[in-house]
């Protein structure tokens, strides 16, 4: 992309009704503009960033062997009715009449909806396990939407749900759903921790959130500092083995970790003093299972193997998709901006050309643009006419990882700068030794589509 045909509202002032970094950098960054309280558009560069963590997301359900779909926003009330949330969901729940008199709402979640496909077309328990789900916007008519992305009123969710035919295989889908949120968050160059917590409206016994810690985060977290060392890494999983699923969870749940609704005094003070951490969480994901909650009032029932017809064993499994920009933006960040992880950067690499109009700048940095093109990477170049030191303050507000300099004085023996925005450095390489650079930081992030 050329900066020049691009549309990048980037703003100088610093927005006043901003708290948090991620939320300011973010209107500055031209990635959002509110349209209503809670309620954005995404602009561009916002909606690259979107984009890029929906795929991740993608890639790793996939990969757990679990079903994309895509489910309405607009549900009849009837089906709320049925489970017996119409009522109990309460002022949250953003109620709507069509013009038949008819109750409708904008969903808040999908397990009424995604419950009433189940038992309209599975009928057997040799159809199981089955994990359906979907990354589609949710309405929360929130008290008091914030931050931003990070409590909006109108926000992207992945949303999945687990079939099974008993508590055991819905457990294994529980174990698998945490995998995969791991590695997803391990992807997008997060840490976050799963930590037991309430169930709240949706209900039941098991459930972890999966927190990135922050000081701006919502919640209070307590743990034991041993947890923020376990990494995924490239580790291949066996998602169909129970026993590989509930290693890794036994493994990620061993060290304490709780949030103040769960907090547990006595057990966090069996932590050695020196690895006990309090410190604030944002919640960017949350797994359940809530066993025959919904199938049993709303009668998704399969006939198991002696013939009979038993409720399904569910769970739902969300991720936060659009909370998730601002809680990596809240991560990864400095005073002059944003610093993108590789996973999720909305250009891979900017080019900074310091004399525009000048023939052989101009032709170096068209040069660089088509072989990283080639390669299948996506250049932000800034062919404005600006200053130098505009272009840069630019480029460091977006955060993209790595940037390549173009000017006069390194053509003169061949060179270009590739400078890290996460430290700083620099270095000066030929155009041909800056591609295969990039190509390399690279290999592991460049995405395939996943469905
Ligand atoms: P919270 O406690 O933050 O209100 P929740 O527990 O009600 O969230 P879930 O039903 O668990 O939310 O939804 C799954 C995920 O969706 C959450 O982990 C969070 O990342 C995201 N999410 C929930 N509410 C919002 C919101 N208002 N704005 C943006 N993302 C949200
Ligand atoms: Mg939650």
């Amino acid at each position: 992309m050329r900066l020049s045909r691009y549309f990048l509202p980037v703003l100088k002032e610093t927005p006043a009704e901003a708290q948090i970094a991620s939320h300011r950098l973010m209107l500055r960054a031209g990635m959002i503009k509110q349209a209503s309280a809670g309620i954005y558009s995404w602009l561009p560069l916002g909606f690259k960033v979107l984009r890029k963590i929906e795929n991740i997301v993608h890639e790793e359900q996939v990969r757990a062997g679990h079903v994309p779909m895509l489910m309405p926003t607009l549900q009849s009330a009837d089906l709320w009715r049925e489970s017996g949330r119409y009522d109990d969901y309460g002022a949250e729940m953003l109620r709507i009449t069509d013009r038949h008199g008819r109750d409708m709402l904008y969903g808040p979640t999908n397990e009424e909806l995604i419950t009433d496909i189940f038992r309209s077309h599975v009928g057997s328990y040799k159809d199981l396990p089955l994990t359906l789900y979907h990354i589609q916007w949710k309405f929360r008519d929130e008290v008091r939407p914030r931050f931003g992305v990070m409590r909006g009123r109108e926000f992207f969710m992945k949303d999945g749900y687990n079939f099974d035919l008993t508590k055991e295989d819905a457990l294994h889908a529980y174990n698998r759903h945490m995998v995969s949120y791991l590695r997803t968050y391990e992807r997008m160059g997060l840490q976050a921790i799963p930590m037991r917590a309430d169930s709240g409206p949706i209900g039941g016994d098991d459930t972890h959130e999966f927190l990135v810690l922050a000081d701006t985060g919502e919640s209070e977290v307590f743990y034991d500092s041993a947890i923020t060392d376990l990494k995924l890494g490239d580790r291949i999983v066996d998602y169909d083995s129970p026993e590989d699923c509930a290693a890794i969870v036994d493994e990620w749940t061993a060290p304490y970790a709780r949030t103040d609704e769960t907090h547990d005094e006595a057990k966090f003070n069996a932590v050695p003093e020196d690895r006990r951490r309090t410190w604030r969480g944002i919640e960017v994901g949350q797994i359940f299972y809530f066993g025959t909650k919904y199938s049993e009032p709303m009668g998704a029932t399969v006939q198991g193997p002696d013939g009979k017809a038993v409720p399904v064993h569910m769970g739902s499994h969300g991720i936060g998709v659009s909370r998730l920009v601002g809680a990596i933006i809240e991560a990864s960040h400095d005073e002059s901006g944003i610093i993108w992880p590789e996973g999720v950067t909305p250009f891979h690499v900017g080019i900074v050309n310091l004399k525009q109009g000048d023939a052989e700048c101009d032709a170096a940095c068209e040069a660089l643009y088509q072989s990283l093109t080639l390669l299948g990477l996506e250049p932000l170049y800034d062919d404005r006419d600006e200053r130098a030191g505009g272009k840069f303050a630019t480029m460091d507000l977006i955060g993209l990882p790595w940037r390549v300099t173009v000017g006069p004085r390194g053509l003169k023996t061949g060179m270009l700068e590739l400078t890290s925005r996460r430290t700083g450095e620099s270095e000066e390489l030929s155009p041909e030794a800056v591609v295969e650079r990039l190509a390399d930081i690279y290999a592991a992030h460049v995405l395939q589509p996943a469905f």
